[in-house]
């Protein structure tokens, strides 16, 4: 008689679990070395659309063949060698059961995002046979962080980045330019800064005005990424004035950037509204060499370099050179500068 009533108790217990089990809003699993399903509970029924009775007793990786050369076998592998439990977030893997978001509609994602945890069940005489398989649904959680991080790269973006231009702003540009300096001082790698301005740039806004003035400046951004490598630093360092760290460019290459550029831009023609607008740029060049001894100076000798230009009949390009006087700094005599257009 307390035989029976324990039995019963017993089953009580057991159904008591298996309730739980069905019901619980977690995918559970049960494993053999033979990665054989013992327990499939009504989360990974409803999900993956494969009753319980069709899988028990068989290998699940003849089910899921997207799971046999994944992370997951080798976690399950390595929770019965190691017998002890393992976590598996979803940011570490891709090759999960595919079971579609349960909130298509609301939700951002189609699929479902998926926690995992492995658990070794030993038996009675404390070895493992079997483990246990925990998938959590964190959609909503994986969902919010990566449109978290995909804002904040956005931010980042527009902290950095001039509104009309696109190129990098000021603030951003210098940071570039210190960087560039020091890691020159450290590898002796060619680097060159090329910064220009556009001619009497005043008379277009003037002429043209503001809105007319904007869409030239946004052309000759557009003309300036055509000519330059991905690889190149370019900012918008005022209204007018444009700078450029040209990487791995030495004088000559950086010469020839700077006349190719001063060609492209002469030959702009801006079509704004029924206007047509054709303008110059005057360009300033300094290589670095171990003897600049600062970023400012840097950019200063490059500033004097386009200060030359500006003196010197506009639309055309200067190359500073230590030692140079203010004659020899005019290394390239342009055909007569028709700057006023
Ligand atoms: P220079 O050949 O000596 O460079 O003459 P400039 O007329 O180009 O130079 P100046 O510095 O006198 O004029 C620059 C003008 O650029 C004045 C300013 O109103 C204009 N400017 C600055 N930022 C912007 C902008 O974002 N949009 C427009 N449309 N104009 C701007
Ligand atoms: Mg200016
Ligand atoms: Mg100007």
């Amino acid at each position: 008689m307390t035989d029976n009533l324990s039995t019963i108790d017993e089953i009580k217990d057991l159904h008591r679990f298996l309730t739980i089990i069905q019901n619980i809003n977690v995918g559970i699993i049960v494993l053999d070395k033979q990665f054989r399903v013992h327990v499939w509970n009504s989360f990974m029924e409803v999900n993956s659309g494969i009753m319980g009775g069709k899988l028990n007793g068989k290998c699940i990786l003849d089910f899921f063949p997207e799971l046999s050369n994944s992370w997951f076998k080798d976690k399950v592998l390595g929770t019965f060698a190691l017998e002890a439990t393992i976590f598996s977030p979803w940011e570490q893997h891709t090759e999960i059961f595919h079971f579609a978001n349960n909130r298509p509609f609301t939700g951002t994602s189609k699929e479902m995002y998926q926690n995992y945890t492995f658990i070794p069940i030993n038996t009675l005489n404390g070895t493992c046979e079997e483990i246990c398989v925990i998938i959590y649904d964190v959609t909503d959680a994986a969902c919010s962080k990566i449109n978290l991080q995909a804002a904040n790269e956005r931010l980042h973006q527009m902290s950095i980045t001039d509104g009309l231009t696109s190129l990098y702003n000021r603030k951003h540009w210098q940071e570039c330019l210190n960087q560039q300096f020091k890691l020159h001082m450290r590898n002796h790698a060619d680097v060159s800064l090329m910064m220009f301005d556009i001619d009497h740039f005043k008379n277009v806004n003037d002429t043209y005005g503001h809105p007319a003035g904007d869409a030239v400046l946004k052309a000759v951004s557009a003309t300036l990424k055509k000519q330059i490598r991905s690889t190149d630093i370019a900012g918008r360092y005022g209204g007018e004035e444009f700078a450029i760290i040209l990487i791995d460019a030495n004088k000559e290459a950086a010469y020839m950037v700077a006349e190719r550029l001063r060609n492209a831009v002469a030959a702009l023609v801006v079509d704004y509204e029924d206007l047509q607008i054709k303008f110059n740029i005057s360009i300033g060049i300094c290589t670095l060499n171990q003897d600049i001894e600062s970023a400012d100076k840097w950019l200063q000798n490059t500033d004097n370099s386009l200060y030359f230009s500006k003196e010197h009949g506009r639309n055309r390009s200067t190359l500073f050179s230590v030692n140079d006087t203010e004659e020899t700094m005019n290394v390239h005599i342009p055909k007569p500068a028709s700057s006023k257009r």
